[in-house]
């Protein structure tokens, strides 16, 4: 693609939500203390949305749609401290739409403390519709969106995690903005990020092929819910899907993405030794933040693979700091021991 040549995604609509490009920042204490690779991370979490993450990438691209069909309210979901809520709430209330979040409640109700995502929750006075059906919530957003349109509302659905063809666009562009940075900040070797509903890891792969990264460039997601190969599956469908969107060729098979399940632990949202002791190094280091369920694992899997000499001396890696600050204060007790 030469430099006069459009970007594919400039053909869709896009509103402007996010702090972009966010900053990438060197950990030089944290490199040193593992003594591996060098260690850059880049700052998704500032993306701004009531304490930033990275569904505001994908919010740009899904809330234009919203606008261009004239919704005048938005439906998403996610668990109790979803972060993927908290966000989409934040940008329906910036673009005048009404946020309806469907939330994982035990026992379908509330949970005793409202605080960390459901406090921001609560103030950006977001409807909210408990649960007790898994992920992805398919049942319960149908259920929202058709009460909502028999009270004569439009809503627009955002599906769990804001991963489908348009919302995966906003991480197309993330790379295609690290490749900018990479001008100043030098490549990296290894793109390193937590991995859930797919959407961000597809639109990383199909945006390392649009922005022209080397095909050396591992893109690895470190799973924090679900087993490699059902994960895989559906991030390599999501990246076809992106592809269709944009009239490209490009299509990938099952196992092209690279994913790490051996972080998963005693299960989702359940705080770890792994992420205790990354959430101490990443503060105690380098005055880093990072959240307990998702950059935690992913960080603490990071570590891991670097003690194990699977990520080396001389390799330059990037993690993708993806958010959930937030959720840091709904997990006090479990992450403050006695140490
Ligand atoms: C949603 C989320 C992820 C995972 O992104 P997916 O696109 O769902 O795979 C990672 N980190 C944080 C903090 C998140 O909120």
């Amino acid at each position: 693609m030469s430099q006069s040549e459009a970007f594919p995604t400039e053909r869709l609509p896009r509103v402007r939500l996010a702090f972009l490009p966010t900053p990438i920042e060197a950990l030089p204490n944290l490199s040193r203390h593992l003594g591996g690779p060098d260690i850059f991370v880049k700052r998704d979490d500032q993306t701004g949305l009531a304490t930033g993450g990275n569904k505001a990438r994908k919010l740009e691209f899904l809330l234009a749609e919203a606008l261009e069909m004239g919704a005048d309210c938005v439906v998403t979901a996610g668990s109790t401290q979803s972060n993927h809520a908290r966000q989409t709430a934040a940008a329906a209330r910036k673009l005048g739409l009404e946020p309806h979040l469907v939330l994982y409640g035990p026992g379908g109700g509330p949970p005793d403390r409202v605080d960390g995502n459901l406090l921001i929750g609560a103030l950006l006075g977001a409807p909210t519709h408990w649960t007790e059906e898994h992920a992805p919530y398919t049942g319960t957003i149908k259920q929202v969106e058709a009460e909502l349109k028999a009270a004569g509302r439009r809503p627009y659905v955002v599906p769990y995690g804001g991963s489908n063809a348009a919302g995966l666009m906003g991480f197309v562009e993330a790379m295609r903005e690290v490749a900018g940075q990479m001008a100043e900040s030098g490549p990296f070797d290894v793109h390193v990020f937590a991995t859930s509903s797919g959407g961000t890891q597809a639109g990383m792969i199909l945006g390392a092929h649009l922005a022209r990264l080397p095909d050396s460039a591992r893109v690895l997601g470190i799973s924090v819910d679900e087993r490699a190969g059902t994960l895989g599956a559906r991030v390599a469908n999501l990246a076809n899907d992106g592809a269709r969107l944009l009239g490209l060729d490009w299509r990938v098979g099952d196992d092209a993405a690279e994913i790490n399940d051996d972080y998963l632990g005693s299960g989702y949202a359940v705080i770890g030794e792994l992420e205790r002791e990354a959430i101490r190094l990443a503060a105690r280091l380098e005055g880093l933040l990072i959240d307990p369920v998702y950059t935690g694992r992913a960080f603490g899997g990071m570590i891991d693979l670097i003690r194990r000499g699977e990520l080396r001396r001389g390799e330059r890696v990037l993690f993708w700091h993806t958010g959930g600050t937030a959720a840091l204060f709904a997990f006090g007790e479990e992450l403050v021991t006695a140490d």
